[in-house]
């Protein structure tokens, strides 16, 4: 009986320990998460160098096909072998692309000095057109493989030049001023200072409690966070009802009525969404 009882409260200490030490690793975990957030510039750089890895294997596969085409490098099949080497170089050259994105919206680059900005927001549309151009050009004059090969190769290598481009171009280009003026604008922020909230549909975020516009928002699509969360989201630009609540008139969207207007359908039709999928949520538990 005594023994069962010791052996009992060993259990229970040990399920204690055990809680203690979870709730330790916890907080730990939370700790991190924490610092992480406090400086997002943290990966940028690796994001970055990751992205000119890429792609210097794609224009490494690129270098392949054009000494194939140029029967520098000898293989079985040639025409396998450029198809397979312009697919590559695709692949290779917009994931480098989505990683670069990705680190300018951790790291953004400042617009003091327009031409660099533009190169270090559109490099990855650049090497696009440096991964496709020439090989593409090279096909066009080549006189070695037959009509057919030629003509379609020649047409796949436009396709992937034309994908490469429109999928590696930053369409919405945010600048180090753009977070600046963000931090600044958020500080006065109903949620806390720089803490916003902002919808998943939109590129605005509200700092204001009562916005008329934020309180639309459908709770499917509402995100809240830090500004540089926000930011990392492409959300740059202050919505213009809290931006006039607050007296803020620099970084506010510029957008105009047609956007809100766009914005409102958007919330429309996810609330429909959301209801379509609460009402098939309740079915099963009503029969
Ligand atoms: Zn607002």
């Amino acid at each position: 009986m005594t023994e069962r009882k010791t052996s009992a409260a060993k259990e229970a200490a040990e399920v204690k320990e055990a809680a203690t030490k979870g709730a330790a690793a916890t907080r730990q975990a939370a700790a991190a998460t924490n610092e992480a957030l406090a400086r997002p510039t943290g990966n940028a750089g690796t994001l970055r160098l990751l992205a000119i890895v890429l792609w210097v294997l794609g224009l490494a596969c690129e270098v392949v096909g054009i000494l194939i085409l140029l029967q520098k490098l000898v293989v079985s099949n040639p025409v396998v072998f450029i198809v397979i080497a312009l697919l590559l170089d695709l692949v290779l050259v917009v994931a480098g692309s989505f990683l670069w994105k990705r680190a300018n919206k951790i790291d953004p680059p400042s617009e003091k000095n327009p031409v660099e900005f533009f190169i270090k927001t559109q490099l990855g549309a650049i090497i696009a057109v440096i991964a496709f151009f020439p090989i593409l050009l090279l096909l066009l004059l080549d006189k070695n493989l037959d009509k057919r090969a030629k003509t379609l190769i020649s047409i796949l290598a436009v396709v992937c030049l034309a994908g490469a481009v429109g999928l590696s171009a930053d369409y919405d280009p945010i600048s180090l001023e753009d977070l600046q003026q963000m931090r600044e604008n958020a500080e006065s922020s109903d949620f806390g200072a720089n803490y916003v909230k902002w919808s998943t549909n939109s590129k605005v975020y509200h700092t204001w409690a009562t916005c008329s516009a934020l309180n639309r928002i459908s709770e499917n699509n509402l995100r809240e966070g830090t500004v540089d969360e926000a930011f990392e989201a492409s959300k740059a630009r202050m919505c213009k009802i809290c931006a006039g609540h607050f007296n803020i008139t620099k970084g506010v969207d510029g957008g105009d009525v047609a956007d809100d207007a766009q914005e409102a359908l958007d919330e429309a039709a996810g609330d429909l969404a959301d209801d379509a999928e609460d009402a098939a949520g309740a079915l099963p538990a009503a029969a």
